[in-house]
């Protein structure tokens, strides 16, 4: 079923219909689009909510006509396993009343990243090993996506991934989740520069004729399974679908009554799983989009204008919501305005660093979002508030929470928990007792002094041996990945 679709319209040099498997492979599409579903299919949830979520992702698959060999699906779904409790990988949590948290945070990582890493990256091995292909990965992370992609990815068959951070531009938790990888198929490089700098060495990578000449001759294809890639999207539907249906189950409200949901937004990959679940028919009233510092989102669902031309990019206490590219966003104006209006939208935003909605449109768009946007000081003493009153939340989560109570739906709220409270550590010293401390520090001062406990995984990561120690320059790039397949191959 090639139900996959281009963005921007075709320039007819590229299949304009792609399957599911085609597109996550190829993603490159007509005019530097995306591809995408054609089309959301509205479906019965009813007969669904007392599905297992491994049942749950096979089904609204199927729905959705993302069309996947079953066993392959089966093997990759059992990753959800390793979760903290395999049977409700995304559990909500009750903050008062009428606001949970669904905490997306319980796989390896600590960050909702691994909802949808996890699985993919199991599918993506095993069709790769199905075609006989071999396929490096490049990614450049500013935080968690590099530790998600490097777990979901360890010590699969036919993938090796390279992983590119900025030295120092990373919590310190962050970086020994990758240097401290143990995976021959692995392979950690700090950069001497900041995440532009990283991902810019990625791009360059990617268009380099004469490396991909050369990794074909080891029989290798460049892929970029990055955030945009529709097979992570397409598990990033499912959780928001489960969260709704805990609600029934616990009978805090009846089926068909509606339901806010508030989503800490970077790329919008989140947003646009929850955006797909109500275009399905989910009962969702309004999509909260909440943002830092970093408010180009919030403008956009204010006022219909995306405008990158006087923004530069603030660091924040959460970082993986620091952006000004928003790349999903190109996949809603496609559900909403279709691929002629979509090209023009997106050639501006290239060309001018700008563009504008109509009147119409905007309605159209503020009929399923709100968004706000919280500067790091608000943060802060949102996470205080929310300690106080007995749940421990990130930064990142803290920016949904605050959203939540600035624009007070009616409805029950559920505002997504994207990362747990101990990758980020010192902002939360910072946060509960004004301490400036390292990570390090910050973690045995919550535990020792504060008794709060930090978790295993993160308390260990401080006394595993460092596998990837280099340091390289951008230059020194391309010769170090080249020298690294020759070792391992
Ligand atoms: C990646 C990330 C986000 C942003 O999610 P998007 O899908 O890119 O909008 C928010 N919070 C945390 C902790 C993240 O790791």
């Amino acid at each position: 079923m090639r139900n996959f679709t281009q963005t921007r319209g075709t320039d007819h040099t590229i299949a304009q219909q792609k399957n599911f498997e085609e597109a996550i492979f190829d993603p490159s599409a007509s005019f530097g689009g995306l591809y995408t579903l054609e089309k959301i299919p509205c479906i019965d949830f009813g007969p669904l909510k007392s599905l297992s979520y491994p049942e749950l992702v096979q089904n609204i698959f199927t729905q959705l006509g993302i069309q996947l060999n079953k066993e392959i699906l089966k093997k990759a779904l059992e990753h959800y396993k390793s979760f903290d409790d395999p049977q409700n990988p995304a559990p909500l949590v009750k903050i008062h009343n009428q606001l949970y948290a669904q905490e997306l945070y319980h796989g390896p990582t600590r960050a909702f990243k691994d909802m949808a890493l996890q699985p993919f990256g199991s599918v993506f091995s095993q069709l790769a090993h199905q075609q006989g292909k071999k396929y490096l990965i490049l990614t450049a992370t500013s935080g968690d996506t590099g530790p998600a992609t490097l777990k979901s990815f360890a010590d699969q068959e036919n993938i090796f991934v390279l992983c590119l951070y900025p030295q120092g531009g990373t919590s310190d938790v962050q970086a020994l989740q990758m240097t401290t990888q143990n995976a021959k198929n692995l392979k950690v490089l700090g950069i001497k520069g900041d995440f532009d700098t990283a991902q810019n060495i990625l791009k360059s990578l990617l268009q380099d004729t004469s490396f991909k000449e050369t990794l074909k001759a080891k029989q290798i294809s460049l892929s970029a399974a990055n955030s945009v890639n529709f097979g992570r999207i397409a598990f990033q539907i499912i959780y928001h679908i489960w969260g709704y249906f805990r609600l029934l189950e616990s009978e805090k409200i009846p089926y068909g009554k509606a339901i806010s949901i508030v989503v800490p937004s970077g790329n919008f990959g989140n947003a646009l799983g929850a955006f797909y679940a109500k275009m399905m028919g989910l009962p969702i009233q309004k999509i909260i989009i909440a943002s830092n510092a970093n408010n180009i989102l919030t403008e956009f669902f204010q006022t219909g204008i995306y405008d990158i031309r006087t923004k530069q990019l603030i660091k924040t206490t959460s970082p993986a919501m620091d952006i000004l590219k928003s790349s999903n966003i190109e996949r809603l104006l496609f559900a909403l305005f279709g691929p002629n209006r979509t090209h023009k939208l997106m050639e501006n935003l290239e060309s001018k660093h700008y563009y504008q909605l109509t009147p119409a449109e905007l309605q159209k768009l503020q009929e399923h979002f709100l968004a706000t946007a919280c500067s790091d000081s608000a943060c802060l003493a949102c996470i205080k508030e929310s300690f106080e009153n007995g749940y421990l939340l990130d930064p990142h989560t803290a920016t949904a929470l605050k959203a939540a109570q600035e624009l007070a739906p009616k409805d029950l709220v559920v505002i997504c928990s994207t990362a747990e409270w101990s990758k980020f550590a010192p902002t939360m010293t910072k946060a509960l007792f004004d301490k400036d401390l390292s990570d390090k520090e910050a973690i045995k001062y919550l535990c020792e002094e504060k008794n709060i406990p930090v978790p295993q995984t993160i308390q260990k990561l401080f006394a595993q041996p460092i596998i990837h120690q280099d340091i390289v320059d951008p230059t020194e790039v391309k010769s170090v990945i080249l020298q690294w397949l020759s070792d391992i191959l």
